[in-house]
């Protein structure tokens, strides 16, 4: 019988257990916390293998990789295990940022467009060999996948492949900014002329370093017309590169600001690729609401509006976050260290970024940062509660307060989800200042006249 490992004991690794059991291996798990590899499992087990799958984030200097190569075992992630087990043909979604968002677009906007099932899986929460074995040739896959697992793609090639934008990100984890960016161009990898390539035609970066690709190539942008799709003038266009047809009108979105255009302007452009008519398109559109915890409006207190925007895990979407906001805003930053500079958030703040409250492990790097870059009205919290209260406090009626931390969450949360929930709460929990006052002077008054 042959025999695999699995590294990871976390949803992945159950994903993966069951594919595997199902391609008639025998599993053992293994965890991080199982220190000693070799001296738990032993020489004759390891020789044993046949196949080891690894869950997201374990990085490639992880010893497991040396034991790999040692012993001359083949080796996958969860996501390419699923991935070459499909049955249907699938599309990639990657970038440093808007990945979930897109991906949860287009998984909306081929709702009734004939497919089969529109399966959707790979780093929104879904581990594709939790669901590989099930599909169909009718169906199609639509997948989010994150530097990680492109870092260990092999064999696998999707349908269609979209680059939305490349950006620092992750550099602890892939060792450089060349490595991170390798792992991402690993997306076109093994692509014919019978797939597609989608590409950000506004991003510098991507249209450098995206080249030489084997499939049709087809970009999206919100400032030229392209063979693709672009925005114009409250529409939305697609050009196969002979004639251009309107789509819909941005108007239609409910998802806002720029780089939402530009996540809808891909998630139209693959659609169409994959054949959705224009008025299925133009529908699903507008039901599209966004994902929670990406620059979520929560409420308004006292006039303040408070912005839910914990997924923003890098300086690159912070600083869209701070260039999607309409009013005067006080922004709460800082989280756990993941090898990222934060100057440029300090520069291309714009004016309407009047307050920075810097909380978490990266406090220092930021209040650095903050001096080297001459910002003023930087302040320092030291709980999420603490910043909250202190950003009200620095807010007028009209202004905005923006949760955009541009650092990951483990430092005091288990994850952005609970950091974005424990915000929303403690804003739910503001009292208007006006309530406080009459509170306190109900107060008084009882006081006095007991
Ligand atoms: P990912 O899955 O790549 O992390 P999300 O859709 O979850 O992307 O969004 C993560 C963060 O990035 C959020 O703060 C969101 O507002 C911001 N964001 C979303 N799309 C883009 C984009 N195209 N460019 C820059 N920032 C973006």
């Amino acid at each position: 019988m042959k025999r695999a490992l699995i590294v990871g004991s976390g949803k992945s690794g159950k994903g993966a257990t069951k594919l595997l059991k199902k391609l008639g291996y025998m599993i053992y798990v293994t965890d991080d916390k199982q220190r000693n590899l070799k001296g738990v499992y032993g020489d004759g087990f390891l020789r044993s293998l046949s196949l080891i799958v690894l869950s997201p984030g374990i990085p490639p200097n992880h010893r497991i990789l040396e034991i790999a190569k040692t012993y001359g075992i083949d080796h996958l992630c969860e996501f390419e295990l699923g991935v070459l087990e499909l049955s249907c043909p699938c599309v990639m979604i990657t970038g440093t940022n808007g990945k979930t968002t897109t991906t949860l677009l287009v998984h909306k906007l081929l709702e009734n467009s004939g497919f089969g099932v529109v399966h959707l899986g790979g780093n929104v929460g879904i581990p594709v060999s939790s669901f590989a074995k099930e599909t169909a040739p009718q169906d199609i896959a639509i997948l989010e996948a994150s530097s990680f697992q492109l870092e260990y793609k092999k064999r696998s090639s999707p349908h269609v492949a979209v680059l939305l934008n490349l950006a620092p990100d992750h550099i602890s984890w892939h060792g450089s900014m060349e490595s991170y960016v390798r792992a991402k161009l690993k997306i076109f990898e093994g692509q014919t002329n019978d797939d597609f390539a989608v590409l950000n035609a506004d991003d510098e970066l991507v249209m450098r370093l995206a080249k030489n690709l084997q499939a049709n190539v087809y970009y999206f942008s919100t400032k030229s017309r392209v063979k693709g799709c672009f925005a114009e003038s409250g529409c939305i266009y697609f050009s196969d590169g002979i004639s251009t047809s309107k789509v819909a009108n941005t108007s239609d979105l409910k998802i806002l600001g720029e780089h939402n255009l530009q996540n809808a302007l891909a998630g139209v452009l693959v659609s169409i690729l994959l054949g959705q008519d224009f008025e299925k398109i133009r529908k699903n559109l507008a039901e599209f609401v966004g994902v929670s915890h990406r620059l979520e409006w929560i409420k308004d207190v006292d006039g303040v509006s408070f912005f839910n925007d914990s997924k923003a895990t890098n300086p690159h979407s912070t600083i869209t976050a701070m260039n999607s906001m309409q009013t005067d805003t006080t922004i709460i930053l800082g989280g756990s260290d993941k090898g990222n500079e934060f100057d440029e958030i300090f520069l291309k703040a714009p004016d309407k970024i009047k307050n920075f409250v810097c909380l978490g492990e990266t406090k220092p790097k930021l209040l650095e940062s903050a001096k080297r870059c001459k910002a003023t009205n930087v302040f320092e919290a030291d709980t999420m509660k603490q910043a909250v209260h202190l950003a009200f406090n620095l807010s007028k009626n009209g202004d905005a307060v923006l949760l955009s931390p541009a650092c990951a969450s483990f430092d005091m949360f288990s994850s952005y989800e609970e950091r974005g929930k424990v915000f929303t709460k403690i804003v739910r929990g503001l009292e208007k200042h006006e309530d406080k006052l009459k509170r306190k002077t109900a107060f008084k008054a009882k006081n006095k006249s007991t």
